[in-house]
C-alpha cells in the first residue's frame, strides 16, 4: 500500500514530464486530484489498510496531493509565461544587473606608461623570452661563470643552461644579434630570483632600454634618462648618477632621485637621506657589443632598467610589494 501511493506519485511526475499544453495537464490534475482521481480514490480506501499503517499512509497521501497540486499549478503558470509575447514577459522598469568593470592592474598601467614615454623618443618595444638560456642571461652580457648573480641562492635554474631569466637584460644581446645599428629598444617583462621579503618577490617586472648608434655618449643617456623623469614624475624632480658597477656596462651609473615625498627633506620612504633609487644605467661594456659583433671601434650606447615595483611604489605611495600580487580586488580597485 505504501509502495502503491509512492508509485501514483511517480506516475504523475512523468505523466505531467510529458505533458505539453495546460489542456493536458489539466487533464492530468483530474486524473490525480479529481473527485475520481488516484489519489483521491487511494485515500478513501484507506481505511482497508491495517489500523497500524492508517495514520502514516494518510499523512503520506496528503503531502503528495499538495506536493501535486503545487506542481500542476507551477506547470501551468510556466506555460502561459512562455506563451506571453516578449515584452509582457519582460519587465523593462527592473533594475539591470550590475557588470564589474574590470581595470589594468597598477603594474600594468605603470609599465605601459614607461613605454609610452620611450616610445615618444623613438624607442621600439620589444619582448623577450622568460625562460631564457645561461648564455643570453649571463655569457652574452659579460657575467662570468663565478659572478655572484649566478649565486644558486638568486637564479631560478630550469636545467644547467637554462634559467628564468633574472633580469630582462638578455633582450639586449637578442635584439643586437638580428639588428644593425642604429638600435632603440625598451623591453618590459616578468623576471625571476630566490628572493620573498618586504620589497622583494620571486617574480617582478622590469623595463630594460638600450640605445646602440654612432656618437652615442654619456651625455645622451644622461638627457634621456632626464627626459623620462621629468615626464614619468614631473619636470621639478632632480636626479643623481652614481658611479656604480654592473658587468656589462661601463662606466655604470645608479640613478637616484630627489625623494618624490618628501621632496629631499627626508621621511620613512628614503630612508631620511632625501633620495631614492630608482633604476641602473650604464655605457654598454664593448664586450657586450663584441659578442653581437658590432665595431666598436664604430659604435656606442648606452643600457639601463628599472624595477617597475618600484616605480608603482613611488607614484602610489605603497611600500609592500607583497600587495601588487596578492590579488585583492579591494586593494587593486584603487588604482
Ligand atoms: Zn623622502
Amino acid at each position: 500500500m505504501e509502495n502503491t501511493i509512492e508509485r501514483i506519485y511517480s506516475d504523475a511526475m512523468d505523466a505531467l514530464a510529458a505533458a505539453t499544453d495546460s489542456d493536458s495537464i489539466n487533464q492530468l490534475s483530474i486524473q490525480y486530484l479529481g473527485r475520481k482521481g488516484r489519489i483521491t480514490h487511494f485515500l478513501r480506501n484507506i481505511s482497508r489498510l491495517p489500523v497500524e499503517q492508517r495514520p502514516q499512509a494518510g499523512k503520506r497521501a496528503n503531502e503528495i496531493k499538495r506536493l501535486l497540486e503545487e506542481k500542476f499549478d507551477h506547470a501551468l503558470a510556466s506555460l502561459s509565461e512562455k506563451t506571453k509575447p516578449v515584452a509582457d514577459r519582460i519587465d523593462v522598469s527592473l533594475p539591470g544587473l550590475a557588470m564589474d568593470i574590470g581595470a589594468c592592474h597598477p603594474i600594468t598601467q605603470i609599465t605601459n606608461r614607461i613605454c609610452n614615454i620611450f616610445s615618444q623618443m623613438g624607442f621600439d618595444v620589444v619582448q623577450g623570452p622568460e625562460v631564457e638560456t645561461d648564455y643570453y642571461n649571463f655569457e652574452a652580457l659579460n657575467i662570468p661563470k663565478n659572478h655572484p648573480a649566478r649565486d644558486m641562492q638568486d637564479t631560478f635554474y630550469m636545467s644547467e643552461n637554462v634559467v628564468l631569466r633574472t633580469h630582462t637584460s638578455p633582450t639586449q644581446p637578442r635584439v643586437m644579434e638580428k639588428r644593425q645599428p642604429p638600435v632603440r629598444i625598451i623591453a618590459p617583462g616578468k623576471v625571476y630570483r630566490c628572493d620573498s621579503d618586504l620589497t622583494h618577490t620571486p617574480m617582478f617586472h622590469q623595463v630594460e632600454g638600450l640605445l646602440v648608434d654612432r656618437y652615442v655618449s654619456f651625455s645622451d643617456l644622461k638627457g634621456v634618462l632626464t627626459a623620462f623623469i621629468h615626464q614619468m614624475f614631473d619636470d621639478q624632480t632632480t636626479l643623481r648618477f652614481r658611479p656604480s658597477f654592473f658587468p656589462f656596462t661601463e662606466p655604470s651609473a645608479e640613478v637616484d632621485i630627489r625623494c618624490v615625498i618628501c621632496r629631499g627633506k627626508g621621511c620613512r620612504v628614503c630612508s631620511r637621506t632625501g633620495w631614492i633609487e630608482i633604476l641602473g644605467s650604464g655605457m654598454v661594456h664593448p664586450a657586450v657589443l663584441e659578442n653581437v659583433e658590432y665595431d666598436t671601434s664604430r659604435y656606442t650606447g648606452f643600457a639601463f632598467g628599472m624595477g617597475v615595483e618600484r616605480i608603482a611604489m613611488l607614484k602610489f605611495g605603497i611600500d609592500d610589494i607583497r600587495r601588487y600580487f596578492d590579488n585583492d580586488s579591494r586593494f587593486l580597485s584603487q588604482f
